[in-house]
């Protein structure tokens, strides 16, 4: 077996990769949220998700009102 590798090609599906914490998916998961900010894509794995909306209700809770 001594073929030529073939070039790589990107992938078919969509790399993700965890803002937070640097998690990888090979596929954006249903739990994982996406959100754009300053126009680039965020992406958040299920459990920084939760960690960042909570931090974002406490935001809220001390400069929202
Ligand atoms: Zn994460």
């Amino acid at each position: 077996m001594n073929e030529r590798t073939p070039d790589p090609e990107p992938p078919r599906t969509q790399r993700v990769v965890c803002s937070r914490c640097g998690k990888t998916a090979d596929s954006l998961p249903v739990t994982w949220t996406c959100s754009v900010e300053n126009g680039r894509r965020m992406y958040l794995c299920d459990t920084c998700a939760r960690e960042h909306i909570r931090s974002i209700e406490s935001r809220l809770d001390s400069s929202w009102w």
